[in-house]
């Protein structure tokens, strides 16, 4: 049996066997049962090994994704199973594009739960989408995943935008 980090989207769709060995972080266990209630019952019978990364890991993690421009689209979750990979030297088993995209930069193996996965690797930017000014990368994962706030020139909103 191979042993892989795996994003919620597996702990929540793979059969009991296919979890059995693998890794999670703890606060996936947390998230996971809070959300799906249902599946707790499941995720307890599996026999996954919920280890949290370590420091040097996330911060290879958190740089990696700040030059990317990934971090402002990473939960911390996403960016703590990352840093996992790392820490083990694991595959990351996500359908996550910005998780496979650092996983690629990582030099991590990385495979998708159900879907396809990137065909090529994304640069993304902080962007009022009025007055177009580009702002740096948060230092670490956003907690909403999608309110990186207001522009400070003109007060729109800002959004990620892929670099072309
Ligand atoms: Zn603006």
């Amino acid at each position: 049996m191979v042993k892989e980090v795996l994003d919620t989207a597996a702990l929540i769709s793979w059969p009991i066997i296919r979890l059995n060995g693998c890794y999670a972080i703890p606060s996936q266990k947390i998230e996971l049962c809070k959300i799906y209630p249902k599946k707790e019952i499941k995720i307890d019978s599996a026999e996954l090994i919920w280890i949290e990364p370590d420091e040097k890991s996330l911060e290879i993690a958190t740089n990696l994704a700040i030059s990317t421009g990934d971090m402002a689209g990473l939960s911390k979750i996403d960016l703590g199973i990352l840093a996992l990979s790392i820490n083990l030297k694991k595959t990351l088993v996500t359908d996550d594009y910005r998780l496979q995209n650092l996983a690629e930069k990582a030099g991590i193996e990385w495979k998708t739960v159900s879907t396809k996965g990137i065909k090529e690797l994304w640069k993304w930017e902080l962007r009022c989408i009025a007055c177009k000014k580009i702002y740096s990368q948060p230092g670490k994962p956003n907690q909403k995943k999608s309110d990186w706030g207001e522009c400070e020139d003109c007060g729109s909103e800002l959004k990620l935008k892929r670099i072309r």
